[in-house]
């Protein structure tokens, strides 16, 4: 079969052809419907170098954000369907672990000791024809499009974890949240902002195109640029937003999304850019929370496809024939991708 596989570190993957999976016991084979190219899967194979933080072992496929229907169930799988469509949780950790027992598999307390983080993350993902997963990871999609959820997988599922977490500080009246970056996932954020909150959103980008489709979502659009801070506060009538979301993670978004966040509120930045960020007791807002957020659990993918399901949030994407599938990358390395570019292996 086909598959996208990341060879080296900071090199381009290549496209070519690998032995087809056979699913071990507990896993399934699924027939790969939908797979994103998520800006993580640059910093994995341009930026990262062996032993960085954050860095997964080559070789392995591409692709953490995935769809598919079973092909096969392999050993000791029972009550699953051949023909099903399931979206996949990618994380996967020890699974006995405290974090891995309440399906936050993110924050597996024996990351350091496991082979691989998940799928497409040091063990092989779903930029492929097929694709083995454990059945346990396996969420059901029922009769919705598996190519149109593909992107909940990562895109959707980051920010969700992300907002639900900062909730306390958007319900009530009068609120504002801030996204910084309106990609894959920014723009699913501002979904499901929309969806969970009576909260304004205000969104920025650099690209025009991308604040146009935040605007048609309903978001407030405020461009970069000198003065920005300001504008955003403008629009809060003063007070800062309740919650930031910066879904680039640079030096200079983060400062913005700090300087742009209200006294008690809370700033979330989810963009692995990396970029170190200074605070200091006279510039940070009083009692300001800034955090990280990696991914999310099982059971909140569960949510976001029944939202899904109930038309509250529809991902943009792009679809790309597996022959073009090295396309989608360098379109998202460019920056030319609106929304989520998903590789559609069988179309
Ligand atoms: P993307 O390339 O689809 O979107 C990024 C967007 O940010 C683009 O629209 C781009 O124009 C915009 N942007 C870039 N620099 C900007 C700036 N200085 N100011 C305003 N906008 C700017 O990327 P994506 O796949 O949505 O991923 C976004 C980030 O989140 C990446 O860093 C990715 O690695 C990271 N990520 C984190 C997690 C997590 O669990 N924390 C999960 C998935 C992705
Ligand atoms: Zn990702």
């Amino acid at each position: 079969m086909r598959a996208v596989v990341f060879e080296d570190y900071q090199s381009f993957p290549t496209l070519k052809d690998v032995e087809r999976p056979v699913p071990g016991p507990g896993e399934v084979l699924l027939k790969v419907a939908g797979a994103g190219a998520c800006h993580s899967d640059v910093a994995i194979f341009r930026d990262f170098t062996a032993g960085a933080p954050g860095a997964q072992k080559p070789p392995f496929i591409l692709g953490h954000e995935n769809s598919g229907w079973i092909e096969e169930l392999g050993p000791g799988v029972e009550g699953l369907t051949v023909g099903d469509a399931f979206l996949v949780y990618g994380p996967i950790g020890c699974q006995h672990c405290r974090a891995c027992s309440r399906g936050q598999d993110t924050y597996c307390e024996n990351a350091a000791t496991q082979p691989y983080a998940g799928i497409g993350l040091g063990r092989d993902g779903g930029m492929a024809e097929y694709l083995r997963v454990p059945a346990r990871n396996l969420v059901p999609l029922g009769d919705a499009d598996p190519v149109a959820a593909a992107s909940l997988a990562d895109a959707g599922l980051t920010p969700y974890h992300a907002i639900k977490l900062a909730l306390p500080h958007l319900a009530g009246g009068g609120r504002y949240a801030l996204v910084i970056g309106l990609g894959g996932l920014g723009l699913l954020g501002v979904q499901i902002l929309r969806a969970l909150t009576g909260a304004t959103v205000i969104a920025t980008d650099l690209k025009e195109e991308a604040m146009a489709e935040a605007e048609r979502l309903g978001a407030v659009t405020v461009p970069g640029g000198e003065g920005q801070v300001e504008r955003i506060r403008e629009v809060t009538g003063g007070r800062g937003v309740d919650a930031a979301f910066d879904f680039v993670g640079a030096g200079p978004t983060i400062r913005t999304a700090m300087a742009a966040t209200a006294r008690q509120g809370r700033c979330t930045v989810v963009g692995i850019a990396g970029h170190p960020y200074e605070w200091s007791f006279f510039t940070a807002p009083y009692e300001a929370e800034l955090t990280s957020t990696y991914w999310g659990t099982i059971e909140e993918l569960y949510e976001l496809v029944d939202m899904f399901r109930a038309g509250q949030v529809t991902p943009q994407y792009t679809t790309y024939p597996m022959d073009r599938a090295l396309e989608a990358y360098r379109a998202l390395v460019a920056g030319e991708v609106s929304g989520r570019a998903v590789v559609v292996p069988h179309a």
